[in-house]
């Protein structure tokens, strides 16, 4: 089976980042594809604004603005439990095959998992890469699963 990525995987991609502060915690976001906005949300608003930004901050409930801070959505509007944010449950790692953070961990420690290749034959991570529209980023999980591999040993 092919577990490489695919082309509409864009982990690593440039940084040429916008920033943008939340308009509720000022903590600068991270930009996102509207693709991703547009799919994670109920009842999206389309008003032509092209650049949206997910706040970081685990503490607090906006996940979506839009750049120009007219658009904000909060927790209870996406689709999806953002593995990020406080009381997310559960926390997916890899979005696109229904991981959990638990199942990598576990992976790790009780089927010596110890690359993301591993993880992704054990539980099937990445199979389906649609990171765009399912991952709350709009990147590939490769990363997120990478450091709950470190995370997950350094808890041994
Ligand atoms: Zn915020």
């Amino acid at each position: 089976m092919d577990l490489t990525m695919s082309k509409t995987c864009n982990c690593c991609s440039s940084d040429d980042q916008v920033e943008s502060p939340c308009p509720v915690c000022k903590k600068i976001g991270r930009e996102v594809p509207k693709i991703t906005v547009e799919s994670l949300v109920n009842d999206f608003i389309d008003n032509g604004i092209e650049t949206f930004m997910i706040c970081m901050n685990p503490d607090c409930d906006v996940v979506y603005y839009s750049i120009d801070g007219k658009n904000t959505y909060i927790k209870n509007l996406v689709k999806v439990p953002v593995w990020f944010k406080d009381e997310a449950e559960p926390k997916y790692a890899c979005y696109c095959s229904k991981v959990t953070e638990k199942q990598v961990i576990e992976a790790v420690l009780t089927k010596g998992a110890k690359t993301v290749k591993d993880v992704n034959k054990i539980t099937g991570a990445m199979k389906e890469a649609n990171c765009e529209v399912k991952n709350p980023l709009g990147t590939c999980c490769h990363q997120t699963i990478q450091s709950i591999i470190e995370c997950a040993k350094d808890c041994e």
